[in-house]
């Protein structure tokens, strides 16, 4: 087959037509030293991908083809690339650039490089050219952000880890996830599931906070030690001062009771936000914090030793992401979009079957 200098993806026009999918081709960045180029196998659905099709992230770049949690295989490496051989099966995860140089970036915070760009969507700075993501026939990704997949992990299984699984996985590392701890993980969704998964591998007590006992079983099933559900009458109070670290993973704050959330922290307890809700997001006040001294803070996605990590996790320990698969068309990713909306998955959709849209 003759290499192909133009890509093929499945882009959305715009806000107003964000649930139909067009089959176009568009330019790749220009080939540099350090890139590879992935023959795309599968894609994970992300919350990302409908706050940006939709607008409600603000402007963007359209026609734009989302998805950041790929796997496929590398088919052509840059004279430079030594983290990956061609014919390798790799990951690419929501960002794909960095300066690498900066104090940030070497100190394995390259999520937070101010010269970060993500997968999808952005602008490389020399060619102009928008970055697009993996509901597409292929994608050119620097090899920092290029992940080996370990043998024995099933593809479809491991593309969510690489946005949903990482945005769990580091903040919890980063803050002390592990035997001897209580952890909380509000929100059971794509990212949430993941947090539960990692928080058990990683020898915590771990509870799951949602709002109804509709996923309680699942939880369970997924190894949490407990379970909250915050449409309970008065149910904060038996857990008050009992946590060591929450991990904040809800994609929306209507009804959301932070003073309430923060009450279970125990003493200067961590409360971390990883979900980005659209609107205006919630107001805090000092004494919210005052009671038992706790921190509030974020965390971005996960540096390229916590992916490998994780990945490494994820195979020793045999974890199973919960995932839905669908065979990647215009109409199945218009109806993964508008379920996820709806937060209808369990626990994360994940796009397959590239082949027999986008030929061998
Ligand atoms: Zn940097
Ligand atoms: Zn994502």
């Amino acid at each position: 087959m003759a290499y192909p200098d133009k890509f093929t993806g499945f882009q959305v026009n715009g806000p107003e037509t964000w649930t139909e999918f067009h089959k176009n081709q568009f330019d790749p960045k220009p080939f540099g030293d350090y890139d590879v180029d992935i023959k795309i196998e599968c894609c994970g659905v992300c919350a990302s991908d409908v706050h940006t099709i939709s607008g409600g992230w603000g402007e963007q770049h359209f026609p734009l083809a989302v998805g950041h949690e790929i796997v496929g295989k590398a088919i052509r490496v840059g004279p430079k690339v030594t983290y990956v051989k061609e014919g390798e099966r790799v990951g690419v995860g929501a960002q794909s650039y960095a300066c690498l140089e900066c104090k940030q970036c070497k100190n394995d915070n390259e999520t937070y490089c101010t010269q970060q760009l993500d997968t999808f969507g952005s602008v490389w700075p020399d060619s102009g050219i928008v970055s697009q993501g993996g509901y597409s026939s292929h994608v050119r990704t620097h090899q920092h952000w290029v992940f080996p997949i370990p043998d024995g992990l099933d593809s479809a299984l491991a593309a969510p880890m690489l946005c949903a699984g990482i945005t769990a996985y580091s903040p919890l590392v980063r803050n002390g996830c592990g035997p001897g701890k209580k952890v909380g993980i509000v929100g059971m969704g794509g990212i949430g599931h993941f947090g539960l998964l990692f928080a058990k591998a990683l020898g915590a007590e771990v509870w799951a906070i949602s709002r109804s006992h509709a996923k309680e079983a699942d939880c369970r099933a997924m190894g949490a030690d407990g379970f909250i559900a915050t449409g309970d009458e008065g149910w904060a109070a038996p857990h008050r001062m009992s946590f060591d670290l929450v991990l904040n993973t809800a994609s929306s704050f209507d009804g959301f009771d932070l003073d309430a959330y923060l009450s279970l922290l125990d003493v200067h307890g961590r409360w971390v936000s990883v979900g980005l809700p659209e609107g205006e997001g919630l107001k805090v006040r000092n004494q919210t914090f005052l009671a038992n001294g706790c921190f509030i803070g974020s965390s971005h996605l996960g540096s390229r030793r916590e992916t490998l990590e994780m990945l490494s996790l994820t195979a020793d320990k045999g974890i199973r992401s919960w995932v839905e698969t669908m065979p990647i068309s215009a109409e199945n990713l218009s109806k993964a979009v508008q379920r996820l909306e709806k937060s209808d998955v369990r626990y994360r959709f994940c796009m397959t079957d590239y082949e027999k849209e986008f030929g061998a």
